[in-house]
């Protein structure tokens, strides 16, 4: 029985998380779980799934969450303390990490220096401290299990695979809502319309950053973290029907793909069942009604994101922090009404231009980077 953490129990991933484990209750059983503000769900799962210690972080719902629990025998927690706190316990297996944004790096790390392996579905942790969690991860002997589709498609495709003779890795992308649109229609784009993701149903944040292409951006960095290889070998390919979900290159030109349905339910059960491949009754793939797979370049002056995310790979240091935290803020902005759709990539491309890059960062060279870059965000949306 693996006993699990739940970070973000009642975001997309989170909740996507507890269906596995309500289909698997002889695998898997809950210990903590955690959320921002909505209590009503929290306080469901919590009863559903026997929770013993739950954390909010929005500290003042504490007493109405209370109240909906008041007969039960459970732990609660507040705050961001009490978020860091759970994340660094070490009575669990596995500790499943959906938080969004750069909020979500201290507990990945809290959890590897607590030994506890984890299944990452915050891209934000690797982006900001890949060098210092690798590091940890080799102190602790904890392993990252990805839950991000092209991750994992990677993960699977490594397999029984020597790193040493892997040529390239293929990130595949929808190229989101706006691969069509051309560059000169990109200052009109609305909220409602960069929220609708053709093929995957997601979260507003990452959903904004498939509209811009960042989550590509990201998902390179992050790929650097998870399997070692330069810049310069990870390439991204436009796959808009989303069936192959990113591939390998082998020295001799084999390639492996990882297919399925775009459904990150598939991803996030090896994550948690990993190695095993558990029984499921979702759709299935029909290659017959697919027909056929299309493949494009991804186009750099529509979506700059992908460009600003290759430099600050390239530079290394404090450079990805600041990215993303820019890139955090400046998605916020935009889902405020604040800034359009076009200012994002210029909110980060200047924030990062203006970034004195710290190489080989301690982790508090990264938070000084994310407050600096924070400030500096704030600044330039206010005007
Ligand atoms: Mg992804």
């Amino acid at each position: 029985m693996k006993k699990l953490t739940i970070l973000g129990s009642t975001g997309s991933i989170g909740t996507q998380s507890l269906e596995v484990v309500k289909r698997f209750q002889d695998e898997f059983s809950v210990v903590g779980l955690s959320a921002r503000r909505n209590i009503e769900l929290l306080a469901r799962q919590a009863a559903a799934f026997n929770a013993k210690t739950i954390c909010i972080l929005e500290s003042e719902l504490k007493d109405d969450l209370y109240a909906l629990l008041s007969n039960k025998k459970i732990e609660i927690l507040t705050g961001r303390q009490g978020l860091l706190d759970l994340a660094g316990r070490d009575d669990i297996d596995l500790l499943v990490n959906g938080l969004v944004g750069a909020a979500g790096m201290q507990p990945t790390i809290n959890a590897v220096t607590a030994g506890v392996n984890v299944a990452l579905s915050n891209k934000e942790s690797l982006v900001m401290a890949g060098a210092v969690i690798q590091d940890l991860m080799a102190q602790h002997d904890v392993e990252l299990f990805p839950i991000d589709s092209e991750h994992s498609a990677i993960w699977q495709c490594l397999r029984g695979e020597k790193s040493s003779q892997i040529r390239r890795l293929i990130l595949t992308g929808s190229g989101g809502p706006f691969r069509t649109l051309p560059l000169s229609a990109f200052s009109s784009i609305t909220k409602a319309r960069a929220l609708q993701h053709p093929n995957w149903n997601m979260g507003a944040k990452i959903t904004i950053d498939s509209a811009t292409m960042m989550n590509k951006g990201l998902e390179v960095i992050e790929a650097h973290w998870l399997f070692g290889l330069p810049a310069d070998r990870i390439d991204i390919v436009v796959h808009p029907q989303s069936v192959i979900h990113s591939m390998v290159e082998f020295a001799d030109g084999s390639v492996k793909a990882q297919l399925g349905v775009p459904d990150m339910k598939i991803p996030i059960q090896y994550a948690l069942a990993y190695p095993d491949h558990l029984p499921a009754d979702w759709e299935r793939i029909d290659f017959v009604k697919i027909g056929s797979l299309q493949f494009e370049e991804p186009d750099l002056k529509k979506f700059p994101c992908i460009r600003l995310a290759y430099d600050a790979l390239q530079t290394g240091g404090t450079l990805p922090a600041v990215l993303n935290v820019a890139n955090d803020l400046a998605v916020t902005a935009f889902l405020e009404d604040k800034i359009g759709f076009t200012g994002i990539p210029e909110i980060i491309e200047s924030v990062i231009d203006r970034h004195e890059t710290v190489m080989n960062p301690s982790l508090e060279d990264i938070d000084l980077a994310a407050e600096w870059a924070y400030k500096k965000v704030q600044k330039l949306i206010k005007g």
